[in-house]
């Protein structure tokens, strides 16, 4: 019999929405009604699907979902415009910026912009700068989710070694500093790794937690991991496949089928991380109107 070794994103995820439909009704109770409004520039498909993927999953909590539709040639300080006409608005309870922007902008410069009150994605430095000292703070969606794996499926971070390879702003740098907090899901001994790390195989064979999150399709091998490994896999990589349908398919960093065997557990690609991921933008949205609301 093979052993199930899955850690699925799918009911980490049902849980998160189920609870913040719980808490919707109640605010609704006392007339107040969570609003998201998204950016997006232009028409780049997988931010449209995205952006219909949040209406959509708003929609079934009772979240409102507006979209802020603009053209390609919009100048930066036109966006920043409108911008602070949403951070202004006391209706607007979060505010989520759909990637990509135009090449153009200077997104540090946006992101500064934002109300740190409503930036539902987490990357104001005021946010980023509360994670790192431990506050409470608006988390960036993608650490966000891990943390809510760990916690649905009680996988213990207290004195593990853990292995994040990428030192991405919005997912390896936030991940490793939360995983060194002092609470429940802390209390690690974190390494972060990059394209300069020397001797990568012996460093992530010897982590109690390995996650990943560099971009490259398959880059994880059995080598690479050892039997007490617990993988966490965050890359989401297309990979040409003349078998499927499509012509391509979704992979992880993590060689998923050549490391099964050996390790304890890992998440899948897709249908892991990113699938808790999508659900933590409104999860951000309703904590912030509880926040503004003073609860
Ligand atoms: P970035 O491209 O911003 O960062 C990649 C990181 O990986 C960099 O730190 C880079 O090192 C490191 N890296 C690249 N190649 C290697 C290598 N061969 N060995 C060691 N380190 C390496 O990526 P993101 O953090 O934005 O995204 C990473 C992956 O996660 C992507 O596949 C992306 O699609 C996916 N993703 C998934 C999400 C989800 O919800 N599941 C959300 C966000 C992203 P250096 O700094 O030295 O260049």
């Amino acid at each position: 019999m093979t052993i199930k070794k899955d850690l699925i994103g799918k009911p980490v995820a049902n849980s998160i929405l189920k609870n913040l439909k719980e808490k919707i009704y109640l605010l609704k109770q006392k007339d107040i009604f969570p609003n998201l409004a998204i950016f997006i520039i232009g028409q780049d498909p997988s931010a449209q699907y995205y952006l219909n993927n949040q209406i959509k999953k708003g929609a079934e909590i009772g979240l409102n979902v507006e979209a802020i539709r603009l053209p390609v040639n919009i100048s930066e300080s036109e966006f920043i415009t409108q911008l602070e006409m949403k951070n202004n608005d006391p209706k607007i309870n979060g505010i989520m910026l759909q990637m990509p922007f135009p090449e153009q902008f200077d997104q540090s410069n946006i992101i500064n912009h934002l109300n740190p009150e409503k930036d539902v994605d987490g990357f104001h430095p005021i946010n980023i700068g509360n994670l790192v000292l431990g506050r409470d703070a608006l988390l960036p969606n993608t650490p966000a989710a891990i943390l809510e794996l760990i916690k649905y499926y009680k996988i213990e971070t207290n004195s593990k070694n853990i292995v994040v390879l990428g030192r991405s702003n919005i997912v390896g740098k936030p991940i490793a500093n939360l995983l060194i907090q002092k609470n429940n899901t802390g209390n690690a001994t974190v390494t972060i790794c990059h394209s300069h790390t020397k001797n990568l195989p012996e460093i992530t064979k010897h982590s109690d937690i390995l996650i990943t999150a560099i971009g490259k399709p398959l880059f994880i091998k059995k080598d690479m991991v050892s039997e007490k490994s617990i993988i966490i896999d965050v890359g989401i990589n297309k990979l040409i496949d003349k078998k499927s349908k499509r012509g391509y398919r979704y992979v992880g960093d993590v060689d998923y089928e050549d490391v099964y065997e050996k390790i304890q557990l890992i998440t899948p690609v897709p249908g892991g991380v990113g699938t808790i991921t999508t659900a933590m933008s409104l999860a951000n949205t309703v904590k912030a109107t509880l926040k503004q609301f003073g609860y």
